[in-house]
């Protein structure tokens, strides 16, 4: 079948559902949604569970897995959509073969890094509490594992740290430029995600900022040969669209041309 491009405007790739359990709306519930905003293509990432239940309280267990697959499938069907069916992975290298196995059955994972704990019994959430210059060199260093282990089609959110790192200093710029080479040398993409557009605005000695994106961040990637995707990352139908206007002025202001998405045979990868 021959390759079709997309531009950002009809793709979303990164989206939530009730099956999160932070999230709200049925799979089809989106699917509509994405349709009445003129979307072309809709992929589903929903938080991945893990065999072994980490993170258990921000996503659906492990046993829902066949069925939200086969939610996403359904809804394949009367649609004019491409709809997609993938995960957000966290990333630890335990997980890694466990990941390759759901790549290998699903259209494409990408990734994040939410929590900076390796305690079975205890989630340090990037977004609970107020980050440390050691928390950031943790969080670089597994984003950087992540983005370098073949797995994934973009990396989400990747300065979701100044959600709760607040200031641009050395370390700040030193993680940033960590996670832009990786990104860079390895080939994946990384997501402005609007969803922290959505989020309280951070208060800095500079003014208001959004808790993520965040301008320097992106200005720093503008200098490398990184591939920039954005989506809204919705948790409810109403937001399949969301931000993508400020994205645009964003992206501008930050230097940064939006990648376009080529679809063929059903496999989704990006140009630029
Ligand atoms: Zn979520
Ligand atoms: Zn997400």
């Amino acid at each position: 079948m021959k390759a079709q491009t997309y531009s950002q405007e009809v793709v979303n790739l990164h989206t939530h559902s009730f099956y999160c359990g932070h999230g709200s709306g049925q799979i089809r519930e989106y699917a509509q949604a994405a349709v009445e905003h003129g979307l072309k293509v809709l992929g589903f990432t929903e938080h991945c569970p893990v065999p072994d239940s980490r993170w258990a309280r921000t996503r659906m267990d492990y046993e829902q897995m066949p069925l939200y697959e086969q939610d996403v499938r359904d809804a394949r069907q009367n649609t004019p959509l491409t709809v997609l069916t993938a995960y957000e992975c966290d990333y630890l290298p335990q997980y890694q073969s466990y990941y390759e196995e759901l790549k290998a059955k699903t259209d494409y994972l990408i990734c994040s890094i939410h929590d900076l704990s390796f305690d079975m019994d205890r989630e340090y959430s990037v977004f609970w509490n107020t980050l440390t210059k050691e928390d950031l060199a943790l969080y670089t260093d597994l984003y950087c594992k992540a983005l370098q282990s073949g797995l994934f089609l973009f990396g989400a959110h990747p300065d979701v740290f100044a959600y709760n790192y607040h200031v641009w200093d050395d370390e700040a710029k030193a993680c940033s430029k960590a996670i832009i080479e990786c990104a860079a040398s390895s080939g994946v993409a990384l997501e402005i995600n609007s969803n922290g557009m959505r989020k309280r605005k951070v208060k800095t000695a500079q003014g208001e900022r959004y808790a993520y994106p965040i301008l320097p961040f992106w200005q720093l990637a503008s200098e490398y040969p990184v591939t920039v995707v954005t989506n809204s990352d919705a948790h409810k139908p109403s937001e399949i669209w969301a931000g993508l206007d400020k994205v645009v002025s964003f992206s501008q202001e930050a230097g940064i041309t939006l990648a376009d998405y080529t679809l063929q045979n059903g496999v989704v990868s990006l140009g630029t």
